[in-house]
């Protein structure tokens, strides 16, 4: 099973961008109803437990928070690997260095190159690691943060997004030649606040399988893919 992790994956930009891989069998939007806010570490969190992570997960120190895996669906596999998700094996060190410079950028620091330089290195970090495991565990967890950091700058900006996108699809039709159970996912989506973004109350969701769902909680997915793993292991 593959599983791409896409942060702030938003189903308006897919179908504005025609981006048809992300498009998978089945897809939608998530809610976030029974979250009080939109916390990317909180919203992987329970995801990855099934639960509502919310009231656990205090917003001070909020990204140092991470989960074992008997916590988590990753013990129904033989073997894993999870490349960058926030509340389990995500790179502090690249992630704590985007923020500074995000921050930096509202404090006249930084410039949005510099900004963006960095998120593309990390991007293309990630992808390397992702394709050298692809095809290779039982289940494989690529995180890939674009859509997030790169709309919190310039969310406003059609060709910047397009760009973001573009990349997106073309690694989930890389993924797809694999014919493996896919599901794509996303914390929360974005919405446009000038040429800023900021993020929106649904996520997103698309399988290349037929999971009949209608708008479900990132929290529903734990035991769809517990029985995937179930189905694959007898
Ligand atoms: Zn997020």
């Amino acid at each position: 099973m593959i599983i791409l992790a896409l942060d702030a994956l938003d189903l308006q930009c897919i179908q504005k961008f025609n981006c048809k891989n992300l498009m998978q069998k089945e897809h939608g939007q998530t809610t976030l109803k029974g979250f009080n806010q939109e916390r990317t570490i909180v919203l992987w969190a329970s995801f990855l437990t099934g639960k509502n992570m919310e009231k656990e997960i205090p917003i001070k120190n909020q990204w140092e928070f991470k989960l074992q895996p008997e916590q988590t669906f990753l013990k129904f596999f033989n073997n894993y690997k999870v490349i960058d998700l926030p509340a389990f094996s995500y790179k502090q060190k690249n992630h704590e260095e985007e923020r500074k410079l995000l921050k930096g950028y509202f404090e006249d620091k930084t410039t949005v190159e510099e900004y963006e330089n960095l998120i593309w290195k990390i991007h293309q970090e990630n992808k390397k690691d992702f394709f050298q495991e692809l095809g290779k565990p039982q289940l494989l967890i690529g995180y890939f943060n674009l859509a997030d950091t790169i709309g919190h700058l310039s969310f406003g900006l059609a060709d910047k997004m397009a760009t973001v996108y573009e990349e997106l699809d073309k690694i989930a039709e890389e993924v797809k030649n694999l014919e493996e159970f896919t599901l794509i996912i996303s914390d929360h989506g974005m919405k446009a606040v000038g040429r800023y973004g900021d993020h929106s109350r649904n996520g997103f969701y698309s399988s290349n399988h037929t999971l009949g769902l209608d708008f479900p909680e990132i929290t529903s997915f734990y035991k769809i893919i517990r029985g995937i793993a179930k189905n694959e292991s007898s």
